[in-house]
């Protein structure tokens, strides 16, 4: 019979549930994993793959740049490389306003202290990509971003966590969540699960949960589109996205090009499935044609949809309840939360340890959207 109880359960095994019980068991904490239904098959093993700091919001570039350091450094944290390639990424500026609007953007970092994005200027656009279109007029570059491929990066994330003892419970889903005491029990179809800690990291489905505790989130499901060519001769060696346009690219090894940048698509949340708007995605379509005219005739091979939680403010809960003692949230990551996954699963574990993140976490406190008269004492 399964043993039933754990220093910590975590709800959830995407890449936020997977890199917290990563790093919770590399603390020697006892973790349980619940997946209602298998490791990696929602937002975290169908996205894009980009692994970007460039363009985040102020808030968020502090945690961007921790997990940075552990994506250039995979082989230590898990045995692997997980097919990480550092391959920079660039965002594009089409016309004049738009180049102002990326200077803009770099005297904002600037004071805050960030260095991380710099522009560039027409001729270093055309020395890193001599194939895009003639109007292209600068833009702004991060050498150190880069891409790798979803599921892989699951798997050696669940894998290494596995090694380290934490246990998987997949086709399990948490039916409901009650506090005993200090500590949690959770209801599944399997029985009845037990720890001291619980983290829900249930990604889109993680604002039902919280609203059980009391705790109301403004958060949405949305479905995202990517889609995959034919193979074509290489021509990028970078992640690209636009200034003016949504847009998300990049070529792999093998010739394909992925192409994304937060397309909506059509959703069934409660069967759990996306669906592809084809119609949507030409959009698309005709923005990678105009910066490159010669993939006019390429083919799509693929296209599809995953299911990511969105929050109202656009950034993501990560936070101790403030209803429930022991109770950790981390999910709602907006379109982003591949590349942030690695460090804040760290941040995460350090919050259910009771210890001080050096990353200030107030801008993801999950009491943000109370209006003041509920928060405050009188
Ligand atoms: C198409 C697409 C492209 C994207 N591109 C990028 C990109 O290029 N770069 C980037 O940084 N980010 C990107 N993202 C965003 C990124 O994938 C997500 O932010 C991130 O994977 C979220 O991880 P998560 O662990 O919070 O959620 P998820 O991966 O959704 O995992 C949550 C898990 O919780 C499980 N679960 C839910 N409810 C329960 C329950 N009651 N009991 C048990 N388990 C439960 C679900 O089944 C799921 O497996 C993209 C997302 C999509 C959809």
């Amino acid at each position: 019979m399964a043993d039933m109880a754990a220093d910590v359960l975590v709800i959830g095994a995407g890449l936020h549930g997977l890199s917290t019980a990563l790093h919770l068991a590399r603390r020697g904490v006892k973790v349980t994993v619940l997946e209602a239904d298998y490791a990696g098959r929602h937002a975290s093993g169908v996205n894009a793959g980009g692994v970007r700091t460039l363009g985040r919001h102020l808030a968020e570039i502090p945690l961007a740049l921790a997990s940075r350091e552990l994506w250039h450094n995979l082989p230590e944290l898990l045995g692997d490389d997980a097919g990480f390639v550092p391959s920079g990424q660039l965002k594009l500026a089409e016309n004049e306003a738009e180049l102002e609007q990326c200077r803009a953007r770099m005297a904002e970092l600037q004071a805050n202290g960030f260095t991380h994005e710099v522009t560039i200027d027409r001729d270093e656009v055309f020395e890193l990509l001599p194939t895009v279109a003639p109007h292209v007029v600068g833009g702004i570059w991060v050498a150190d971003d880069g891409y790798a491929v979803p599921y892989r990066v699951v798997t050696a994330v669940r894998r290494t966590a596995q090694r380290l003892g934490v246990v998987l419970h997949e086709q399990t889903p948490a039916l409901s969540v009650t506090q005993r005491g200090s500590g949690w029990q959770v209801d599944t179809p399997k029985g009845r699960f037990e720890a001291e800690h619980l983290v829900v990291t249930a990604g889109a489905w993680a604002g039902r949960l919280a609203a059980e505790v009391g705790e109301p989130v403004p958060t949405y499901p949305q479905g995202l589109m990517l889609m995959v060519t034919h193979r074509v001769a290489p021509f990028c060696k970078q992640v690209l996205g636009a200034t003016g346009r949504a847009l998300s690219f990049k070529q792999f090894d093998n010739g394909t090009v992925v192409i994304g940048g937060k397309l909506i698509g059509d959703l069934d949340f409660d069967a759990r499935h996306g669906e592809v708007d084809i119609v949507r995605l030409i959009t698309s379509a005709q923005t990678v044609t105009d910066l490159f005219p010669h993939l006019k005739h390429l083919g799509i091979n693929r296209a599809w949809s995953g299911i990511e939680a969105f929050i109202e403010d656009d950034l993501p809960v990560i936070s101790q309840s403030r209803h429930a003692s022991n109770l950790t949230y981390s999910f709602g990551y907006c379109g982003s939360g591949f590349q942030m996954s690695l460090g804040t699963g760290e941040r995460v574990a350090q919050l259910v340890l009771g210890e001080d993140s050096p990353i200030n976490l107030d801008a993801f406190a999950i009491d943000r959207f109370q209006p003041l008269s509920s928060t405050s004492p009188n």
